[in-house]
């Protein structure tokens, strides 16, 4: 607030504080439904466009703590990094099902389905996802030093994650009769391997969490509240489901129990039911990395973005 506002216009009158309130917006501000420009509109108005009052785009939009948030130092890399991060992921995941679902429509149909390239690619998109994940060891330069040692232990859970897959499709799912056809007699290397695989997402989830969600805390939506605060502890998670299942098949042979059956069906539906929550869980990681994309490239809009600095 300038110091020097002529005596005429501090008058604390009731017409210079509506004045005050109805001022225009001098900077840009997209309708919060509609993404129309209300620059140049009185607060008091509405979005011409759809009709939103502008009051609540200020209220959905303006992000009070926008001014002390810190510069990103290479916004554009962060930003990709993010989307890369999670979209591979989400690409990996459907490669996998690819895989999968290739494997059981054969042991069904008795049609051998050839699913390259998916084992390939799959392994091409978790290296793609780590490479991603690494704009998280750093994304500012205001971080604490210790701040970037989880996630740096986070991208380098990657490496057993994609040698593990890499084991299992190229090893020793060609050397074994499928697992769907004889699901009491599951391989234990390969239950081994899933167990690493499922470590290795429990560990890359919560070690790069907590500097993803420093970046996520500039979205004020997320904040607030008002998007998922908890997806990649839900990754996590779904990661557990799965490995409970494999925990199943791992100490089964050792158990002697008239329920085996039983047993057997319940390993693989958790399995089944954990990987469809890590692919859902990674999917809505993928939107939400979209929806702040911005936020990453700029800053939120503050209140000193849509108004002067002194007023009219
Ligand atoms: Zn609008």
């Amino acid at each position: 607030m300038s110091e020097q506002i002529p005596a005429s216009q501090v008058e604390p009158s009731a017409e210079t504080d509506s004045a005050a309130v109805a001022r225009e917006l001098t900077g840009d501000l997209p309708c919060a439904r509609c993404g129309y420009n209300q620059r140049g509109l009185s607060i008091l108005g509405a979005c011409p466009e759809c009709g939103l009052p502008v009051k609540a785009t200020i209220l959905a939009l303006v992000d009070p703590h926008a001014d002390e948030l810190k510069q990103i130092t290479h916004p554009r890399l962060v930003q990709a990094g993010l989307l890369l991060w999670t979209a591979s992921a989400f690409a990996a995941c459907a490669a996998i099902w690819v895989v999968r679902g290739a494997q059981i429509a054969s042991d069904v149909l008795a049609v051998p389905l050839d699913p390259a390239p998916a084992p390939a690619l799959s392994l091409v998109f978790m290296a793609l996802s780590g490479l991603g994940a690494i704009v998280l060891i750093r994304p500012h330069r205001d971080l604490r030093p210790r701040h970037s040692v989880p996630p740096l232990l986070g991208v380098l859970c990657y490496l057993p994650l994609i040698v593990a897959s890499w084991l299992i499709l190229y090893h020793v799912d060609p050397a074994h009769p499928s697992v769907y056809g004889n699901p009491t007699s599951v391989p234990p290397e390969r239950t081994a391997l899933r167990l690493l695989t499922g470590l290795s997402i429990i560990g890359a989830s919560l070690l790069l969490r907590p500097n993803a969600v420093r970046l996520a805390q500039r979205s004020v939506l997320m904040r607030t509240g008002r998007v998922d605060r908890q997806p990649m502890s839900a990754l996590a998670a779904a990661a557990g489901v799965a490995m409970a299942g494999d925990l199943i098949h791992f100490f089964m042979p050792y158990a002697s129990t008239g329920l085996s059956d039983l047993i057997y069906i319940l390993a693989a539906a958790l399995i089944a039911v954990g990987s469809f929550l890590l692919t859902v869980g990674i999917f809505s990681l993928t939107m939400d990395a979209w929806r702040i994309r911005r936020l990453i490239a700029a800053p939120g809009i503050g209140l000193t973005d849509i108004f002067d600095e002194h007023r009219p």
